[in-house]
């Protein structure tokens, strides 16, 4: 095996900010292998199962869980989320970027666990924007925004947050424009 071990990148911050479209973007460079979370919510009519998550029964979710399969994992809005360990570990060793796209606590424990890489909130303008973004969106009912927007709320709050003695996040990027975002994220990755 020749070259150095690859790089993690974290891409989190609250849904609505626009981290998926910025990791859309990540994904063409050819350095780049992303994870694919396993999850127990409900597939979207746009979304693929083993492409945008793997969509699991909660039996399934719970059976991996006790088996030690996912590298972290968090319930959000009443739904189990979780990374798969071992594609982090093949990608890695290739000398990849690999990147993981996770909301707060799936972070914190990945922090706590003293995993190294480079950890990036994507923050929204202001709550009342995030959510004019999620209505835009039209993936979730009314009820659903509402709960994302609170759940919003705590994690910028938690954005600001240390864990083990480091900041939780290395950097927060403010979505205004995703283009700039985009390249914001890209300079820190091939400066
Ligand atoms: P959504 O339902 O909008 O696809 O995702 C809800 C939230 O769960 C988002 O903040 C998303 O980034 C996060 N998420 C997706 N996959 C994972 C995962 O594997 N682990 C954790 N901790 N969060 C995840």
């Amino acid at each position: 095996m020749s070259g150095a071990r690859g790089k993690l990148v974290v891409i989190s911050g609250p849904s609505g900010a626009g981290k998926t479209s910025v990791c859309r973007a990540l994904k063409q460079h050819p350095e780049v292998e992303f994870s694919v979370s396993a999850t127990t919510r409900c597939r979207r009519d746009d979304e693929r199962d083993g492409v945008d998550y793997h969509f699991l029964s909660r039996d399934d979710f719970q059976r991996r869980l006790s088996e030690n399969q996912f590298l972290e994992w968090a319930t959000y809005n009443g739904n189990l989320y979780g990374t798969p360990r071992w594609p982090m570990d093949a990608a890695l060793a290739r000398g990849k970027t690999f990147l993981v796209e996770i909301e707060v606590k799936g972070t914190r424990q990945l922090r706590e666990r003293g995993i190294e890489g480079l950890y990036v909130f994507i923050a929204p303008p202001s709550i009342a924007e995030l959510r004019r973004r999620l209505v835009n969106r039209g993936s979730n009912d009314l009820v659903e925004i509402d709960q994302r927007v609170r759940i919003a709320e705590e994690e910028l709050a938690a954005a600001r947050e240390t864990v083990a003695g480091r900041r939780l996040y290395d950097v927060t990027i403010e979505n205004i424009d995703l283009d700039q975002t985009i390249r914001a994220v890209k300079e820190m990755l091939w400066p």
